[in-house]
């Protein structure tokens, strides 16, 4: 594939998700997965399931793409493939076995949409390391040091609230409000860590399809933060007022 194609391919996804992000945020929209399943979207499947199969090709693509093509691998191209893989292995295989979610179901129109979703980002990520001309540069540089403390900042962050998250179904059940730590700030910190995780990537990788993931990352996630911190607000009435959806202080 010419640059000029991968590039332009690049390019219109970084739009697709620009629009996605207006049309979610202005009409309010809320994916129907989670807390917003709604049977009106058709078809449904087993929840854990689903997780699984919708991560499935972001964790085989882009590793497999990157390792199996041509392309000479650096220090750097190694250190992007094993971080994708470290998060993929576990969304994929450790988050939808650890999730209290026995008799939930997703709509297949998510799962489905998920599935293209991270085919094209794990194609994107994977091809440009596989088959591209791309020079990861030194690994002691500065934007490969500063990206990965920003990347694992952001990938404990996501970590350890999705885990709380997770746990609060252990006390009682139904949907509780997170307290404490970064909840005491914003509703999603898990959504907060997932951008701040796939930014620090875009900051070690310096390349265009770590950042077009980065922007699709941010698009799908702060609506999501925006309809949960609405959700919040809707079913608790004691819900704290200065807590913000998914940017602390801000929004
Ligand atoms: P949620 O915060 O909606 O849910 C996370 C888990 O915690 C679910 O099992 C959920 O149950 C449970 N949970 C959440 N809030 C409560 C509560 N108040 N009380 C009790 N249980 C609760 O996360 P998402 O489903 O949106 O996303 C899951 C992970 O996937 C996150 O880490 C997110 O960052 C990541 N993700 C990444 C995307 C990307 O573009 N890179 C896109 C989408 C997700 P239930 O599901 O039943 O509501």
């Amino acid at each position: 594939m010419s640059n000029f194609l991968f590039d332009s391919i690049n390019y219109l996804w970084i739009g697709i998700a620009l629009v996605t992000l207006i049309v979610l945020v202005v009409f309010k929209i809320r994916a129907p997965y989670g807390r917003h399943t709604n049977k009106q979207w058709g078809s449904m499947m087993d929840n854990r399931l689903g997780w699984f199969l919708m991560e499935l090709p972001a964790f085989l693509i882009c590793p497999l793409l990157a390792i199996l093509g041509p392309s000479e691998k650096d220090s750097v191209e190694w250190l992007l493939i094993g971080l994708w893989s470290f998060h993929y292995f576990n969304r994929t295989i450790i988050f939808p076995l650890r999730i209290r979610t026995k008799g939930k179901k997703i709509p297949l129109v998510i799962v489905f949409s998920a599935l293209f979703f991270n085919g094209v980002n794990g194609f994107l990520n994977g091809y440009f390391i596989g088959f591209m001309d791309f020079d990861g540069g030194e690994l002691l540089s500065i934007n490969v040091i500063l990206g990965l403390v920003i990347f694992i900042g952001g990938m404990l962050i996501n970590q350890i609230t999705d885990s709380k998250l997770i746990a609060l179904r252990k006390e009682q059940k139904g949907y509780q409000i997170p307290r404490k730590w970064l909840f005491h700030f914003i509703s999603c910190p898990n959504h907060f860590g997932e951008i701040v995780e796939w930014a620090g990537f875009a900051v070690i990788a310096w390349s265009l399809p770590a950042v077009t993931f980065a922007i699709w990352t941010f698009s799908n996630l702060v609506p999501r933060a925006l309809n949960h911190h609405e959700w919040y607000q809707e079913h608790f009435d004691d819900y704290p007022t200065k807590r913000k959806a998914v940017i602390p202080w801000v929004w």
